[in-house]
């Protein structure tokens, strides 16, 4: 079987950074689990799977475009701490789930002092050229559930329990546009 779009996909790596640093690898029994064609992946590691099968190692340098994107300075927010939840305690390195002009996504802490809180809503690896070494465990076709909620589903997949309920809430609100 091959990489092709709606497989699920398991897979060990390793991201390193341009000048080798290593910055993430999994562990052992806890691969990187993906649906090919949701967006899941980075779209450069993702085209440099394509075709490839059970066994295979893939190693692709990929410039932020094709990574985690360029860094977007707007992205970087400071507010003030009355704006944030009453008695919040955050520190630098948190990450917090904010409301963003796309939706609800995680930005992390980069900043504060007894006034304001500065966030940064750019992916923590945004803005590097990385280089990415991938052994590929497993390939399987995807359920007819995981395509509709457009990701993978079990171990070592991202699919948590907030993400779920997140997603049962999503489409009780879409219901309920519906209807009304
Ligand atoms: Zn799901």
């Amino acid at each position: 079987m091959k990489i092709t779009p709606s497989k699920v996909v398991s897979m060990q790596y390793q991201i390193a950074e341009a000048n080798g640093e290593i910055l993430e690898s999994s562990e052992p029994g806890d691969e990187w689990c993906f649906l090919v064609g949701s967006g899941e992946l980075p779209p450069g590691l993702e085209k440099a799977l394509e075709g490839h099968e059970v066994g295979d190692s893939v190693s692709v340098t990929l410039a932020p475009a094709d990574a985690y994107g360029e860094r977007e300075e707007d992205l970087v927010q400071t507010i003030p701490r009355s704006e944030m939840g009453e008695d919040m305690e955050v520190a630098v390195g948190d990450k917090l789930e904010a409301e963003t002009d796309d939706g609800w996504d995680f930005v992390t802490v980069v900043a504060l002092d007894d006034e304001n809180v500065t966030i940064d809503g750019n992916h923590e690896l945004a803005g590097k050229t990385l280089k990415f070494d991938v052994k590929i465990i497993e390939i399987r076709d995807a359920t007819p559930e995981e395509l509709e909620h457009g990701h993978a589903h079990g171990e070592g997949c991202e699919d948590d329990e907030e993400w779920e309920e997140e997603w049962e809430d999503d489409e009780e609100d879409d219901d309920e546009e519906e209807k009304a």
